[in-house]
């Protein structure tokens, strides 16, 4: 099966994809697409990006904003 293991979300969609609260691009780190301002961590299930803030993962211990 080739595609199998590809980038688990597809790239058309993650361009256009924004965290919920910050409006600004998420990114996408292994399996989890992570924002870049507030550093919450939004799941994807089968390719399915889940971005509600409520579901979302709180920033990694020790996470900085990046670009400041
Ligand atoms: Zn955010």
């Amino acid at each position: 099966m080739e595609g199998e293991n590809s980038s688990p979300v597809d790239p058309e969609l993650l361009a256009i994809l924004a965290c919920p609260k910050c409006k600004v691009r998420v990114e996408l780190e292994q399996d989890r697409l992570v924002c870049g301002q507030c550093g919450r961590r939004y799941r994807v299930e089968d390719g399915i990006p889940i971005m509600l803030i409520d579901e979302a993962e709180p920033a990694a211990a020790g996470w900085k904003p990046k670009g400041k």
